[in-house]
């Protein structure tokens, strides 16, 4: 009787795929195990084994398990398993998908196409090559082995080697072969050992001997002696790296390599995980305030009767330190805690706090660490008994997790919790919720400024709710002034970007030694270019938006496919010679503040500046550090940041965050301008900070609320434009979404779907629609919204759409092979 495998794939698929267990494998796979499996024609994958089972899955040709890898012992532990699952099901794609978001490519080994040259091929006169075939014939000829065709093209410079090889083949010049790679290589360093057994004085002294009269050498080896133990019989040795020896001893490597060469001792590898280091603890949990001792234990009351609890704490509150409190707690307890946190933005200086008091327990898992850097976190969680605490952004929900007990989730409005692509289009927040009940974990989410939805559930008793309602150590709120442009234009007091009101905010916590933030939610120059006497302005070939200028690379620029275009001052439409550039984005009002304060260095924050792995941290560093005094940025430097010195803090064109056109605008706009003015006056007692938001419509509800400080105020006025226009919390949203090359046939697709739904779910169907930006990258976009009622079974709806689609592709509906279809559940 044959044993079957249920293997989970990395690939857009439903279903797990079922696979012959080898009897000499047998005793080694287990569920969650990962295993490379035969898939298609030549291909090979990491699968996870999600099943196993005696009975044959059915009449069809079923392939054998290829290998085991990590000696069989589960990579995926079974509640985590039961995430994906959920995943999958809940934002309707598919458990391939959520695997593949879920582990480092470096543990899911892949085949790739190698090519060599065929033993018995030989050049013949009635056979010849091309060009190209003949250099790559040479450059494997050269190689003398097998190479990929990346190698190929790297080593020839040639492009496009893939559409050779077809003809080789034919010519029966190449062969081609499937290799196994593993991406992941780890680290290793270079250690040093003595070569006599532990305990061994004589051979020591022998050693000594030897060396007399070299005194770098005996310093050397006194150093070694010290560092390993190797005087005392009774100990394991440790490992000792060369680094060690030296910088103990102030010797080169050279002093080392000459007690190598006597014989005394011999140099070996170790491998490493990048994410052990023995940082102690340096400072003790911090003392708390009253009032923060009393939220402290209002949370772990509240976490009796609700599983999720919502901090809502103005900004400098003070969450950090109770969540510094809540970990220790759940820390001591013996089980894990994730804290989620928005942006790689927010990590650093949080990351530190968090570091400084629970040292080696800290393991940060953000976006910008590579493939390597990633399957050694995994490891180590999968390796680690100890517990832990894991600060990371929304992918880190998917880390093999053991044993939860605590997840927090910070600034809990950020909409980039959300996921919009690819698939899962999951949010981080919710699903941390659902892993957290899966562990039997509680949940805090922290804000200032909850999400409308979060506070709705936490009024209504879903949730419950802590307040914290003053700042630490008597910092005061900033004073927030609202500044008409408008009128300012008029009176021919604005400055550029800057109204005259708001510069001399600036200028004067300049002269009190403080630092001022710019916020202006714009990269690049500026973001129109015009034709003054046509009105022609340049847009993207590939996708339907206006160009950005880009002073700095003096280029317009695509954001939304990133093409790069040449500004040209003859108009292509009226042939004037008037094309210019209007408006305002993050290069220019720096250009602007540099000449206003021309002796005040300032740094500028946003995608251009940060794309480097330190990019973010270097520029907090120089703000923090007091090098700049003017931090100019986009949105990353509204969130989460904690500089003791920012007196003044200016927003450039509030209205654009006021006026975008979808129902939570009013939501994230006041969000957005809450928070940055939460970076001004955080230790200041004496006078409070000023913030100027700058706009043309000072009458907007937002902004007197933002003004008052009055998030309550906001929440009820925004609450009920929800209530009247049924969205949400009172409803639930999905969207579809169908993209293609033609627009026509985009269209037809929409049109199909949209009748079908209604038939089903009559006018909770809206659309389709042409969206705002209705072509990105050559594809056109058409997009379906449904609004369910929160009462109605959402199993039902996710089952009837999966099914929908499912069916157009089995009728063969005109285009939906080449189409892109997807659903996006709960939108941000
Ligand atoms: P929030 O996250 O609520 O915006 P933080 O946790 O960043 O606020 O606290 C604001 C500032 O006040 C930080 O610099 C923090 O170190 C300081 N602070 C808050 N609570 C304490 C405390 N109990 N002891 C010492 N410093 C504190
Ligand atoms: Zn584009």
């Amino acid at each position: 009787m044959s044993r079957y495998a249920e293997v989970l794939l990395p690939l857009p698929l439903h279903s797990t795929f079922s696979y012959i267990v080898p009897f000499d494998l047998a005793p080694q796979i287990s569920v969650g195990s990962r295993v490379v499996v035969p898939f298609g024609k030549k291909k090979y994958y990491t699968g996870i084994v999600k099943g196993l089972t005696d009975i044959s899955p059915g009449n069809f040709e079923v392939k054998e398990i290829g290998l085991v890898l990590d000696g069989g012992s589960p990579v995926v532990k079974r509640p985590q398993m039961q995430f994906w699952d959920w995943i999958a099901e809940y934002y309707l794609c598919s458990s391939g998908d959520v695997f593949k978001a879920a582990v480092p490519s470096g543990l899911k080994i892949e085949s790739e196409t190698f090519i060599e040259i065929a033993p018995d091929y030989e050049e013949s006169p009635e056979q010849t090559l091309s060009q190209r075939e003949a250099i790559i014939i040479q450059a494997l000829d050269h190689a003398a082995k097998r190479m990929s065709i990346a190698d190929i093209e790297k080593l020839t410079g040639l492009k496009g080697v893939g559409a050779s090889v077809g003809p080789l083949l034919a010519k029966g010049a190449v062969i081609i072969s499937e290799k196994l790679v593993e991406r992941y290589t780890p680290q290793r360093i270079r250690c040093v050992r003595l070569n006599c057994e532990p305990g061994d004085n004589d051979s020591i002294r022998k050693m000594f001997l030897t060396i007399k009269g070299a005194p770098k050498q005996e310093k050397a080896l006194l150093a070694i002696v010290e560092l390993s133990g190797y005087n005392r019989m009774d100990c394991e040795r440790d490992d000792i790296t060369a680094e060690a020896v030296k910088e103990r001893a102030g010797v080169a490597s050279p002093i080392l390599r000459a007690l190598a060469d006597k014989g005394i001792i011999e140099f070996y590898r170790k491998e490493i995980n990048r994410f052990k280091y023995n940082g102690l603890p340096t400072s003790p949990l911090p003392m708390l305030s009253e009032a923060q001792g009393v939220a402290l234990d209002e949370i772990h009351r509240s976490w009796i009767d609700h599983d999720v609890t919502l901090l809502h704490g103005v900004t400098s509150s003070g969450k950090t330190e109770l969540y510094q409190h809540l970990i220790q707690f759940v820390l001591n307890s013996g089980r894990q805690a994730l804290l989620l946190v928005p942006e790689i933005a927010l990590t650093t200086q949080l990351t530190a706090r968090i570091q400084k008091v629970f040292g080696d327990k800290v393991v940060v898992y953000h976006s910008k660490f590579s493939d390597n850097e990633r399957v050694d976190i995994w490891r180590r969680l999968l390796a680690e008994k100890e517990p832990c605490v894991v600060i990371g952004v929304r992918s880190s929900v998917f880390l093999p997790f053991e044993n939860l007990g605590l997840v927090i989730v910070d600034e809990e409005h950020d909409s980039s919790y959300k996921q919009t692509e690819p698939a899962p289009r999951y949010n981080a927040r919710d699903s941390a919720m659902v892993l957290a009940r899966m562990h039997g974990a509680k949940v805090l989410l922290g804000s200032a400024t909850p999400a409308v939805d979060t506070y709705y559930k936490a009024q209504s008793g879903k949730y419950g709710l802590v307040s914290l309602n003053e700042r630490f150590g008597n910092a005061q709120l900033p004073d927030i002034q609202i500044i008409d442009t408008n009128k300012e234009r008029q009176k021919g007091t604005m400055k550029g970007a800057l109204a005259s009101s708001t510069c001399s905010t600036i200028s004067s916590a300049l002269a009190k030694g403080e630092q001022a933030i710019v916020f202006i939610n714009r990269r690049g120059f500026s973001p129109v270019a015009v034709c003054g006497r046509c009105g022609y302005t340049p847009r993207c070939e590939c996708c339907d938006v206006a160009l950005t200028y880009h002073k700095s690379i003096d280029s317009l620029v695509c954001h939304y496919c990133g093409a790069k275009y040449p500004l040209q001052v003859t108009c292509p439409a009226c042939k004037e010679p008037a094309v210019h550039t209007e408006g305002y984005g993050t290069e220019r009002v720096e250009e602007e503040i540099e000449s206003e304060w021309p002796d005040t260095p300032v740094a500028r924050m946003d995608l251009d500046t940060t794309r480097r792995k330190e990019g973010h941290a270097g520029l907090i560093e120089e703000f923090s550090s007091g090098k700049a005094k003017l931090l100019v940025g986009t949105q990353m430097v509204t969130k989460g940041l904690d500089f003791g010195a920012v007196g003044a803090v200016a927003v450039i064109n509030a209205d654009a965050l006021v006026n975008s056109p979808d129902f939570r605008s009013s939501e994230r706009a006041f969000n957005t301008i809450s928070q940055v003015a939460g970076r001004a006056g955080r230790r200041s007692s004496e006078e409070p900070a000023t913030v100027s938001v700058q706009t043309r419509q000072p009458g907007s509800p937002v902004y007197q609320f933002v003004a008052a400080h009055d998030y309550a105020g906001f929440y009820n006025y925004e609450i009920e434009q929800r209530r009247q226009y049924s969205y949400p919390p009172f409803t639930r949203l999905i969207h579809i979404y169908i993209k293609h090359r033609d627009a026509r046939t985009a269209d037809d697709i929409a049109a199909a779907y949209s009748s079908r739904l209604r038939a089903l779910f009559g006018n909770r169907v809206l659309g389709p629609e042409i969206p705002a930006v209705s072509r990105i990258q050559s594809l056109y976009i058409r997009k379906l919204m449904i609004k369910i009622e929160v009462e109605a079974s959402m199993k039902k709806v996710r089952d009837i759409l999966r099914k929908v689609l499912i069916d157009f592709h089995e009728r063969g509906l005109s285009g939906i092979k080449s189409a892109i279809v997807y659903y996006d559940v709960d939108p941000c």
